[in-house]
């Protein structure tokens, strides 16, 4: 008696149906299968023969009663040992061929080998040797879909082979081929069988089922015939050694390495299809590049601004304007006006406990572009008569600027003026003279109906960098004061629309905070733009901020449909690689490492989108304003790596899951 490779003892095999009633598939299936023995299974359609072959395959291990191989019971094993009886014990041969398209013949052989970990040279020899064998030595480099049916035939059979199996299952192995290419397969399962593995094939034909070492019928799901054919003659085949695989890997399985390369050759089989989705997710990075360009760009411009106009010690006070923020165009103060304002700064300093108070001494006067007061200002320099509307406003030098704030020159003093860039630009186009600095000029102030007239020397042009385009000439509060009550203005007529506190830094930190927050005050220019400014930059952010989660939120879903979608179609597949062995942990690494790689190529997408976005941004904005403020920091890409990257593989972790609980059986039977 020959040593039993297969015994099945009284294996029943219910599928459930609807309404908890069970269809019997198999019913008491007592049989034992041998090395070397070349089996046909045989039996009308819907009989239950792949029912069987499924249950030996270890692809289905919900069935009662005992399939034992190799002395191991397959009833009650758990997944990770039906896994590596798959992979080491049996191959599988389909009807349909089911190789993997988007691989290479060569690496539809491997794939199993790769499973295991195997080395890539011995993969590829193996491989080669055995594709050779088959004579498809000329096709390894083809994709399934370029060989004929019996090729793919043969390719499927290479693969069951790779592992060097005890075991080949081949469910009608010839049922989609013409009857010339029928032969040559089935002389290659019967080469297979004499070289002392056990053969079991599911077929229709009895052509075929004639020439087999033995024939089993089933009906109805019952064994009604067994029998031996005498007439078989075993052919006498050394057995390839060369072949053999000894040590099979035990507990070597898929490397991260080869599930990304994988997870690459599916993704360059649909590469305009990846290529577009990352461009969606490219446009999320590319949002949140530029957000925060713009954010920590603003941010740096208006620290510059302010650092180079606000002296720590020093609050400025106005009325607020009519203009969209109150800060630019001031009103003056009228005397109660200004005593209101003493008593309101005293009490809050009071109340916050400091100990400075504000006086009619200590709060300096001045003035910058009254309306309604009827002031405009012009210039004769050296027998050039210029427009008055030349110098659109008068301010008053505020006791903060110092040397830093002058482009050239000094700041002024008594019978000295300084001058906005805008307005010294046009006093050279229109004198031809390339120093104004030092000049003199003869001003005209018309305010409140009296004009003044005074010769005055410009003593430098003022960097305003905020207001550069300003036609504006600033003069000492108390010089214009003074001539103003020398052509007999009252002093109480001469306008107050600011005020500066000169105190300690804490204090006058509070008492900007203060007014920052008032509904009535405002601070400096300055301040009005710096706020306007930040206030840009917060609104550019925010909307650019939503933009982003917005688009990311909507790349993260595309992923989620597209893997999902890729699972879908590639169920057949996946039911391949778990009869090849693939466990679930591997299934879902090849998903993992797909989306992995979908978020690798979103961000590098995203980041060289960014970087020409941006590139576009600070050209226009030059362009327009004359500044951009923009700017670009290395970690944000690194962000953007690392967000389309994260945010790939979380969209992939449903679809991956997805992929590796499918049931083998049923992804198999997928048409
Ligand atoms: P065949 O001999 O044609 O290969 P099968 O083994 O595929 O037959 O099927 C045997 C019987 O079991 C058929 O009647 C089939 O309809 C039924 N069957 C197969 N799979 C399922 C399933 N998942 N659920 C319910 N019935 C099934
Ligand atoms: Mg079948």
């Amino acid at each position: 008696m020959k040593e039993k490779e297969i015994e099945i003892k009284h294996v029943y095999k219910h599928y459930p149906v609807a309404n908890k009633e069970v269809f019997t598939a198999l019913a008491d299936i007592d049989i034992s299968f041998q090395k070397g023995e070349l089996v046909s299974i045989v039996g009308e359609s819907g009989s239950g023969k792949s029912t069987l072959m499924n249950l030996i395959g270890g692809l289905d291990s919900q069935f009662e009663g005992d399939i034992i191989v190799s002395g191991m019971n397959l009833r009650g094993q758990n997944d990770k040992a039906l896994d590596k009886y798959r992979k080491n014990t049996v191959g599988f041969v389909f009807q349909s061929f089911n190789l993997i398209p988007h691989l290479s013949i060569l690496d539809n052989v491997t794939i199993a080998l790769t499973l295991s970990n195997v080395s890539e040279k011995e993969k590829v020899e193996r491989a080669t040797a055995i594709l050779s064998k088959l004579g498809l030595e000329k096709q390894l480099k083809k994709k399934p879909n370029q060989l004929s049916g019996g090729q793919k035939q043969r390719v499927a059979i290479a693969r069951a082979l790779i592992n060097d199996p005890d075991i080949i299952l081949a469910d009608e192995p010839t049922g989609a081929l013409d009857s010339s290419t029928t032969l040559q397969i089935l002389d290659i399962m019967k080469e297979i069988a004499d070289e002392g593995k056990l053969v079991i094939m599911v077929t229709h034909s009895e052509k075929v089922a004639a020439i087999s070492s033995r024939v089993v019928e089933i009906s109805d799901g019952k064994i009604i015939r067994d029998e031996k054919n005498k007439k078989y003659k075993k052919a006498k085949v050394k057995k390839d050694k060369s072949l053999e695989r000894a040590h099979k890997g035990e507990k070597q399985n898929l490397s991260i390495y080869s599930a990304i390369r994988l997870a690459f050759h599916n993704m360059w089989a649909s590469k305009t299809k990846n290529l577009l989705m990352s461009f969606g997710v490219a446009i999320s990075i590319v949002a949140l590049v530029i957000m925060l360009s713009f954010g920590s760009g603003l941010n740096g411009y208006i620290d510059g601004v302010s650092n180079s106009f606000t002296n720590p010690n020093i609050v400025t006070i106005a009325k607020k304007g009519d203009d969209l923020l109150g800060a630019f165009v001031h009103k003056p103060f009228t005397p109660e006006e200004k005593l209101q304002l003493i008593d309101e700064l005293n009490g809050a300093l009071e109340k916050n406990e400091f100990d400075f108070r504000v006086t009619n001494e200590n709060l300096k006067p001045g003035f910058s572009s009254i309306t309604g007061m009827g002031i405009t200002a012009g210039f004769k320099i050296e027998g050039v008569e210029m427009e008055t509307e030349n110098v659109s406003y008068i301010y008053t030098t505020p006791p903060y600027y110092s040397d830093a704030n002058l482009v050239e020159g000094t700041l002024s003093g008594n019978d000295e003026i300084m001058l906005t860039p805008a307005v010294y630009g046009t006093m050279q186009r229109l004198t031809g003279e390339k120093d104004i600095v030092g000049k003199k000029v003869t001003l005209t102030v018309t305010m409140n109906g009296l004009e003044i007239v005074k010769n005055v020397t410009v003593s430098a042009v003022i960097d305003t960098a905020v207001i550069q385009s300003v036609l504006a000439a600033y003069i000492d509060y108390d010089y214009l004061k003074a001539i103003c009550m020398e052509k007999g203005m009252a002093e109480e007529a001469f306008p107050q629309s600011e005020f500066y506190i000169d105190t300690d830094v804490d204090t006058a930190a509070f008492l900007n905070d203060y007014i920052r927050a008032s509904e009535n005050y405002s601070g400096s220019v300055e301040d009005g733009l710096t706020s306007m400014f930040s206030e840009m930059s917060s609104t550019i952010s925010i909307a650019l901020a939503i933009i982003a989660c917005i688009s990311l939120v909507v790349s993260a879903i595309m992923i989620l449909v597209v893997l999902y979608i890729s699972v879908s179609e590639r169920t057949k597949e996946i039911g391949v690689l778990k009869s090849i062995g693939a466990r679930r942990k591997d299934i879902r690494r090849i998903f993992t490492s797909e989306s992995f790689l979908i978020g690798l190529l979103s961000g590098v997408v995203g980041i060289v989108l960014s970087l020409a976005i941006y590139g576009i941004f600070v050209a226009v904005l030059n362009a327009v304003l004359g500044f951009a403020p923009l700017s670009l920091k290395w970690w944000y890409f690194v962000l953007s790596l690392g967000l389309s990257v994260g945010i790939s593989m979380l969209s992939g972790l449903y679809p991956s899951a997805k992929a590796a609980r499918l049931d083998p059986v049923e992804s198999l039977r997928r048409e």
